[in-house]
């Protein structure tokens, strides 16, 4: 049933108080009835990954490995698993198994799973040679994507994708994405191959010629002026999706917004966010939040990306660094997504 040698490289967090990552040898899991093992090529380094190193996420058992952008190959199949086979290309990303008896899952809304099982937090993620998941967690990977393009789109990708598409804005529609870091780079280019008259707003004038690259049709430098004001000059916003994880930054966007624009939130501030309610009432704005999507979310982000060129910029580093990898994406020092490979 399987090709591969008994020992593998992890790398995990040892302790609920470590808050460290440590590169061990392990045995390589054994799958499961309903879950499959995956040989992983590359596994993305989220910004959710300190929920697992700084233990804040609930119901964690340590020791643990993070690692919630899987993609690689399927190495075994476990028994009652319908519909995959050894050798097949797939991913993993936030949504990495549900229980499918909650109220949630009974109405088909995985996503939102009382017991959501997220890879990393749940089970072992892919700071790891192999990992073992659900069946029902897995995204076909397709041609023309390798697994270090692959493994951003399974949480950055699908959360920026996602969200766009379930937004009320129509093609034609004035959309800003506010950040252009991780998530914000993908929301770009997904906004303008969308057709939606976009808007990357960010810091610094040094930014405005790679918005334009990744497809913006306007660049707005946050330092540079009243980003609300620009925003109402073009027509106002319909959406302003927001990929920062500072709530201050974000309240000003709401100053942005078109007749009936929403906010929409896919960065994770800890912080509570300040609203103007009366302005909100005149343009009948709203203020919604977005959870990433699910397997089949995933393999439609992955397919939209093949078929319309969009791609995550990427720093790839091998998985025995990944503790330098954890650290330089958390310092800001990584410019777009650090992809750890195998
Ligand atoms: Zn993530
Ligand atoms: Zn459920």
């Amino acid at each position: 049933m399987s090709t591969t040698t008994s020992t593998m490289r992890a790398v995990r967090v040892s302790a609920p108080d470590a808050a460290r990552l440590e590169l061990e040898t392990l045995e390589v899991p054994a799958v499961r009835p309903g879950t499959v093992r995956i040989r992983v090529g590359a596994c993305g380094i989220c910004h959710s990954d300190a929920l697992t190193v700084h233990n804040v996420f609930p119901n964690i058992t340590f020791p643990r490995a993070p690692g919630h952008e899987i993609a690689g190959t399927i190495d075994a199949v476990g028994e009652g698993v319908e519909g995959w086979s050894v050798g097949e290309r797939v991913g993993v990303g936030w949504h990495g198994g549900h229980c499918g008896h909650c109220d949630r899952c009974r109405r088909g809304d995985f996503i939102t799973c009382r017991a959501l099982q997220v890879p990393g937090m749940a089970y072992d993620g892919g700071y790891a040679e192999y990992v073992v998941a659900p069946a029902v967690a897995l995204a076909r990977i397709p041609h023309g994507l390798t697994d270090a393009e692959a493994a951003p789109l399974m949480c950055a990708g699908v959360t920026t994708y996602n969200a766009l598409r379930n937004s009320p804005a129509r093609s034609g529609d004035l959309v800003a994405i506010q950040g252009i870091g991780g998530l914000g780079h993908l929301g770009v280019q997904f906004a303008a191959k969308m057709g939606f008259e976009t808007v990357a707003i960010a810091r610094g004038a040094e930014k405005a010629s790679f918005a334009k690259e990744l497809g913006a049709h306007h660049y707005l430098d946050s330092n540079a002026g009243d980003v609300a004001a620009a925003l109402q000059k073009l027509g106002g916003a319909k959406v302003v999706l927001t990929t920062v994880t500072s709530s201050e930054a974000m309240t000003p966007m709401l100053g942005g917004l078109g007749i009936d624009g929403q906010l929409l939130i896919v960065g994770a501030s800890m912080e509570p966010l300040s609203v103007p309610a009366v302005q909100m009432i005149g343009g009948r704005n709203s203020i919604k939040a977005w959870p990433s999507g699910t397997n089949v979310d995933s393999e439609d982000t992955m397919r939209f990306a093949v078929t319309h060129g969009v791609r995550a910029m990427i720093e790839t580093m091998p998985l025995e660094r990944a503790s330098e990898a954890y650290a330089r994406m958390m310092s800001g020092a990584a410019r777009f997504r650090v992809v750890l490979t195998t």
